[in-house]
């Protein structure tokens, strides 16, 4: 028998264990980025600026103190709601007034939610308006921010909240065996998101517009045409609505697949190299990383749902944080609220496996580009107008990275191809 207050101290330490675990990484990167903030290192003589290599270490140094800040924060608002009753008192509230079936419950959950999320929302938006604009790269306006956090509770209220009542009454419907239905129903509802998502919810935060007819196009096409890459559709993001940051991907399944790029990479890169990073997005799809991330995925959520259902069953697991023993709903909430500080020690592997791929799609680019030449440049001028950090600390770039650092990817792309390497930036 474990006891409730026993529980209470071990979830505490675990808490304060996996935040001195961030510090520390902070920590270690940060002094890595201070030793080599004013010289460039040799290996990037030639293809960076002094003056960009300072502001990207700035830029990481600023970014690491808003972390480290929000860090702490996020451990306050966890240690008081978990440790002081309050969220044992709101519960009594609010089943007090609504009851306790799933329609309440789930409320109850939601509600909660987002009172949580409100927590976060001075240092978001200090984030944006403040750090990104300093050092160029907010675009976004107050409205449209606003707006998007409204959009967002409202798709919440509408997507979210019906997934919660369905899963707390497959509790009641289907019984001990409760957490593989839920399992299975999160899965359903992942995969229609998969489908939808990119038809109905993205354009009601950006606008897509098919990539003009012209030389680029035909390009791309032809690149498609050549991986034997059927896609529906090569369509332009208006990312520079938010941010001068760049990207690409993928969206949606099958005939509904589209590749996105936004307007910003279009902005930063030449055609070739273009061509190269949807080399590389199409070399993802050809080694089929998705859906194995996808099965992974799947893997561990349904493993989260045994563990939850598990807990669920344990008188401690109420008691330790001021609750009577015995509804799901309540479980559910505590392990959402606790689940972090087990999978944060997880990540790495994760981001090591991510990693894995990110090198097999560099590799697949560089093969149906005859050359890594373009993919190189592409990449350098990503992390240069990213202003990537480009000397992360190796722990901390191992443990949190879920790409390689360019100099990892640089020089992986260069042996077999030094016959014909382009090594300046095509244009
Ligand atoms: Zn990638």
């Amino acid at each position: 028998m474990i006891s409730a207050s026993t529980a209470g101290w071990v979830v505490a330490a675990l808490i304060l264990v996996k935040w001195s675990g961030e510090t520390f990484l902070s920590w270690l990167n940060r002094g890595h980025v201070l030793r080599h903030r004013n010289t460039v290192p040799k290996a990037f003589e030639g293809i960076i600026d002094e003056a960009t290599y300072r502001k990207s270490n700035d830029y990481t140094l600023a970014k690491s103190k808003l972390d480290q800040i929000e860090t702490a924060w996020d451990v306050v608002v966890l240690l008081v709601v978990l440790f002081s009753g309050v969220l044992a008192w709101a519960y009594g509230v609010f089943s007090g007034r609504f009851g306790n079936s799933a329609w309440a419950m789930a409320a109850f959950l939601f509600v909660i939610g987002l009172a949580l999320s409100l927590t976060g929302l001075p240092l978001d938006w200090y984030h944006q308006f403040r750090l990104e604009e300093r050092f160029g790269f907010n675009t976004t306006t107050q409205k449209t921010w606003w707006l998007d956090r409204l959009k967002g509770l409202l798709l919440g209220i509408l997507l979210g909240y019906p997934l919660l009542v369905l899963v707390l009454k497959l509790v009641e419907w289907t019984g001990p065996r409760w957490w593989l239905w839920a399992w299975a129903a999160m899965m359903g509802f992942q995969l229609i998101m998969a489908v939808l998502a990119p038809v109905f919810i993205l354009p009601l935060f950006n606008k897509f517009t098919p990539l003009p007819e012209g030389s680029l196009r035909e390009r791309l096409l032809k690149l498609a045409e050549r991986t034997r890459f059927k896609a529906r559709s090569i369509q332009v993001m208006d990312g520079s609505k938010r941010s001068r940051h760049s990207n690409a991907f993928f969206t949606g399944f099958g005939r509904f697949r589209k590749i996105v790029l936004f307007d910003t990479l279009i902005g930063q890169l030449a055609e070739v190299e273009l061509e190269a990073v949807l080399a590389h997005e199409i070399g993802h799809f050809k080694k089929k990383h998705i859906p194995k991330m996808l099965f992974a995925a799947a893997a561990g959520s349904l493993l989260g749902f045994y563990v939850l259902s598990v807990l669920a069953r344990q008188a401690w697991f109420y008691e330790a944080f001021g609750f009577k023993s015995g509804n799901i709903g309540i479980a559910l909430l505590l392990f959402g609220l606790l689940a972090g500080i087990v999978t944060f020690w997880l990540s790495p592997l994760t981001h090591w496996w991510s990693r894995r791929y990110e090198y097999q799609a560099d590799r697949f680019a560089a093969d149906v580009m005859n050359e890594p030449g373009p993919l190189i440049g592409a990449l350098r001028k990503l992390n240069e107008k990213n202003l990537s950090n480009l000397i992360p600390h190796p722990v901390y770039s191992g443990f949190y990275y879920s790409h390689p650092t360019l100099l990892d990817r640089d020089s992986a792309l260069q042996p077999p191809f030094t016959t014909h390497t382009q090594l300046a930036p095509p244009n």
